[in-house]
């Protein structure tokens, strides 16, 4: 006689916790959808306290991709002991495909963001370069490529929008072929991650101005980079003069530069970089290391919110908080409206 288990045939009840991100979480939509086949009852939340009428959970997920959401991990364990957490910004490196005991899983629950019409996905995995402060190469490993961008869209009706995750596209082996596909299939790109521009040769320089490259929102052109080490500047320019010559305008481009990392780093120094990037024409956005930083913290709203427009950095650093809010009244209350002001990024 065959003996059965039950409990593999009882339907569990999961709770699965994204503790941080504005995208959609790729992970938790994997196991949200594994899941649910299964025949187990999904319940998704972004809030990692237990909330009152909540029952008991056979299983707990929670993802947490940033390292500064440590006090909420804390919460999150604290409030669900027994609680499966994983994600970069975490130590824990399983995967999900490690939980479901599959070599690949690409199946993804899109109910889990009801509002969400883009599709979102990696075509890549990896990179070429070993950044010092960046965790992709320790937990991807060298470039490999991922889905197809048909694979990745949704299908009709949703958009042709795609929010590619990768952190090197045209570093994967035969990129020309997801070129292809993205511009024979007139699909709008989000390379959310930025492209990596110090590596940026011809050939993808040539293809990249074919690409409806767009900004999160797929309203503007837009394309990401980053120059986040001083030393880079020679590379960082011939990337940009690279990308200018084939039809792609410094004006396209948005600069993430990293601030705080290096030991002995100056204002000096992060001016610098600040400037030369507004100088060609593009927008520089600070990166924080650490979040701790408050004069940091105070820099990246000075320049992302654009209050450069208004006020030297010398002068707008020692402004209270208080007095910044106050400088989001619009001009109907007869002062500044600083955010009619401020575009997007
Ligand atoms: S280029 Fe980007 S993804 Fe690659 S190691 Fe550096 S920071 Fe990480």
């Amino acid at each position: 006689m065959i003996k059965v288990n039950l409990d593999t045939l009882k339907k569990k009840r999961v709770r699965i916790t994204q503790l941080d991100g504005k995208l959609p979480n790729l992970a938790l939509m994997k196991l949200s959808h594994w899941h649910k086949s299964k025949g187990d009852e999904v319940y998704f939340t972004q809030s990692a306290k237990r909330t009152l009428f909540e029952e008991n959970y056979d299983i707990i997920y929670g993802s947490s991709i940033f390292n500064f959401s440590k006090k909420k991990q804390g919460v999150f364990l604290r409030d669900f002991p027994n609680a499966i957490i994983g994600g970069t910004g975490t130590d824990n490196k399983t995967k999900v495909e490690d939980i479901v005991d599959l070599n690949s899983y690409e199946y993804f629950d899109y109910d889990l963001y009801p509002d969400y019409q883009n599709s979102i996905g990696f075509s890549q995995r990896g990179c070429r370069l070993a950044c010092k402060f960046c965790v992709v190469p320790k937990k991807e490993g060298k470039n490999k490529g991922n889905s197809g961008i048909h694979d990745i869209w949704r299908g009709d009706p949703y958009p042709k929008n795609i929010v590619l995750l990768d952190n090197d596209f045209f570093g994967q082996p035969n990129w020309q072929e997801k070129a292809k596909e993205m511009i024979e299939g007139k699909f709008k790109i989000n390379f959310s991650q930025g492209i990596n521009i110090r590596l940026i040769d011809e050939e993808s320089c040539e293809i990249l101005p074919q690409i409806n490259y767009k900004d999160t929102k797929f309203k503007t052109k837009r394309l990401y980079t980053a120059w986040d080490n001083l030393g880079d500047e020679k590379i960082f320019m011939k990337g940009v003069e690279r990308l200018t010559k084939y039809g792609v305008p410094s004006s396209h481009l948005l600069v993430y530069m990293l601030i705080g990392f290096k030991k002995g780093e100056t204002w000096e120094d992060i001016y610098y970089r600040f400037n030369k990037i507004h100088e060609i024409g593009a927008f520089a956005y600070p990166m924080v290391f650490d979040n701790s930083n408050k004069l940091h913290k105070k820099f990246q709203k000075w320049a992302i919110q654009r209050y450069y427009k208004f006020w030297a950095w010398e002068d707008f650093r020692d402004k209270p908080l208080t007095w910044l809010r106050n400088q989001h009244y619009s001009k109907k209350g007869g002062q500044l409206d600083l955010l009619s002001e401020i575009g997007d990024t």
